[in-house]
């Protein structure tokens, strides 16, 4: 999705759209790195320059309803923001502490023993991986 669609959608589900909601989305839409809200509220100030963190906040509240956005946690690196909203899997870097998207396609939930979770309704699940990314590894390489 580009930030334009983005904005049609947004208008679609009744939203108003501000100039600052369009800075929000231009900062999220397509970035990869999954940015914390910190990362977001300084690349929104380029293209609105009085915009706040915490208008940055209620911005995405509102991506999050409408589903242009999730946000997760991952232990270590405090909330970030991932702008696909498919199911897919994280590799986290306990070094750079970045987080990978991996298209890895998690078991069936029929693999999840019963038994395990009798007395649970599950809406979903999700493969977190955790280790030393590749440019974290090569970077290791050239110190030794
Ligand atoms: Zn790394
Ligand atoms: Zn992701």
């Amino acid at each position: 999705m580009k930030a334009e669609d983005a904005v049609i959608l947004l208008k679609e589900k009744g939203y108003r759209i501000t100039p600052q909601r369009v800075a929000v989305l231009k900062a999220l839409i397509g970035n990869k790195r999954h940015p914390t809200v910190e990362q977001l509220h300084k690349v929104a100030l380029k293209s609105c320059k009085n915009i706040s963190l915490a208008t940055v906040y209620n911005v995405l509240q509102i991506l999050e309803d409408v589903n242009l956005v999730r946000s997760r946690s991952f232990s270590g690196t405090g909330l970030r923001y991932d702008p696909d909203t498919t199911d897919h899997a994280h590799f986290v870097c306990h070094k750079c502490r970045n987080i990978y998207d991996m298209r890895i396609t998690a078991p069936p939930r029929d693999s999840i023993p019963v038994g395990a979770v009798r007395g649970f309704k599950i809406s979903g699940y999700e493969i977190v991986l955790r280790g030393t990314c590749k440019s974290c590894l090569q970077s290791q390489r050239k110190v030794r």
